[in-house]
């Protein structure tokens, strides 16, 4: 096993934590590193995690589901998981580098065309979005069916306020076409995660723990709407107070520190995740 890089630091300011901004009142930061090799090292290892962590909430399926994170040295080109791997296997030497052409550049396992087109589209489309995820999990795609985007119904889901939405552009088809790739990318633009029609969540982030924590937010908020929905009729949250919620809990850093409680198990659990 080799040792975790080191995965955060802590803010040396002091005052009251808050997530949303105007500091992190002694609460721990993202790392920085000094050079791109130890920057890709992390990179790949939050991303073996990643994927560990969606194997553990059961959101395989089959061989659906992708996650990737860009190369901090060349931009062009991402890390993503072999096609066909479960994800409560994938070990940080099984994850394959890909560029922008759908050809593996990295590792000798085949990449899935369709999360390739998805996240090279993603990508391109957004300079500052560095992880991206997708899988077929049950309440997103349930969810993804209706067509509509979430309600704030509770203060969890008050993080995706206003800055998450619905592609219905090739709803339902396997999304080999670049072009579908393109709309979905640009669904995203100024939001965090998008619901494709008929399909599932795909979540964005400036970390993968970010991107992560997105997902796996979105999905038990589909779930919770879900159950709502099936009791009766749910509350919203009114426009001001979903507003301020949205500002302090969905901000890139709330959902970094956010994850920081499932990273820490799995490294814990699941120490082969960094062969
Ligand atoms: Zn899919």
């Amino acid at each position: 096993m080799a040792a975790p890089t080191q995965d955060t630091t802590t803010s040396s300011s002091s005052g009251t934590a808050a997530l949303g901004g105007g500091g992190t009142g002694g609460l721990p930061t993202p790392p920085t590193f000094a050079t791109s090799a130890e920057e890709r090292l992390h990179r790949k290892q939050q991303l073996a995690g990643a994927f560990r962590i969606f194997g553990r909430f059961g959101f395989g399926e089959g061989i659906a589901g992708h996650i990737t994170v860009r190369d901090p040295e060349d931009p062009e080109m991402f890390w993503v998981n072999p096609f066909g791997m479960s994800f409560r296997h994938i070990r940080v030497s099984d994850l394959i580098m890909v560029d922008h052409h759908g050809t593996v550049r990295h590792g000798n396992r085949p990449v899935n065309q369709a999360g390739f087109v998805i996240h090279s589209a993603v990508h391109a489309e957004h300079p500052h979005v560095v992880a991206a995820a997708h899988a077929h999990s049950v309440h997103g795609k349930a969810w993804s069916s209706l067509g509509r985007p979430l309600d704030p119904i509770t203060q969890d889901a008050c993080a995706l306020y206003e800055n998450h939405g619905v592609v219905h552009e090739g709803a339902g088809a396997v999304v080999l076409d670049p072009e579908a790739g393109r709309a979905l990318a640009r669904g995203l633009t100024g939001r965090k995660m998008v619901f494709h029609q008929n399909h599932g969540i795909f979540s964005v982030g400036e970390t993968v723990a970010e991107a992560a924590w997105w997902f796996i937010s979105t999905e038990r908020n589909c779930q919770a709407q879900l159950l709502a929905e099936a009791a009766g009729t749910p509350t919203l949250v009114d426009h001001a107070n979903a507003r301020f919620t949205a500002e302090q809990t969905g901000t890139p850093y709330a959902g970094w520190f956010s994850y920081q409680p499932l990273w820490d198990e799995v490294v814990r659990t699941d120490p082969d995740l960094f062969d």
